[in-house]
């Protein structure tokens, strides 16, 4: 299986900063970069990110490097931020249509929520899934089942000190890591 991680932001865009001035850009390559090292390690499966340094990539760049490999999953790692710091937790997204990236999201939802049973999993029950539905760029220009995690609010205190942690990052990627693997095995 052909594994494309997307980690967001970079380069000029920073994407959030916290009051510790903790860049998304920059956590989102780490856990994207340690998810890759796990791949690794499984000769059943290619990784590749759409960037592997602190450089920008344009939204639809992100989606043709995706389309023209041939990618057979899409995952996108980003952190949440918001002006109201109490705003707290994970959480997933995939497009609006019902595709095999529902079943990925609520794979992964169901892991982080046991991984880190004091974190808040934010989610959206209406359609009978935890995941929540959006028209992100990346999640409708890919032509393979995509999803976008966000890691927790930067924004909130509890929240940035977990993904301050190296310790948490490990988790949290080998968690999501977890997760495609028990999706693949049933693709
Ligand atoms: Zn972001």
């Amino acid at each position: 299986m052909r594994i494309m991680l997307d980690p967001g932001h970079g380069g000029n865009d920073p994407g959030a900063i916290s009051e510790s001035n903790i860049h998304e850009a920059d956590v989102n390559l780490d856990v994207a970069l340690q998810m890759a090292g796990h791949l690794a390690s499984n000769l059943s499966h290619l990784c590749r990110l759409t960037r592997y340094d602190d450089t920008f990539i344009a939204l639809g760049e992100r989606c043709r490097i995706a389309n023209d490999w041939g990618a057979d999953v899409f995952v996108s790692i980003h952190c949440n931020s918001f002006t109201d710091p109490a705003a707290e937790g994970f959480e997933v997204y995939t497009n609006r249509e019902l595709d095999a990236a529902d079943f990925l999201a609520s794979v992964m939802w169901n892991g982080f929520r046991q991984a880190f049973p004091l974190m808040r999993g934010r989610v959206d029950l209406s359609d009978g899934d935890p995941d929540k539905e959006a028209g992100f760029v990346v999640l409708v220009g890919t032509r393979m089942p995509a999803v976008l995690f966000e890691l927790g609010f930067l924004s909130n205190k509890m929240d940035e000190a977990r993904i301050a942690s190296f310790e948490w990052r490990a988790k949290a990627a080998k968690v999501l890591v977890d997760a495609i693997r028990e999706w693949s095995l049933l693709q």
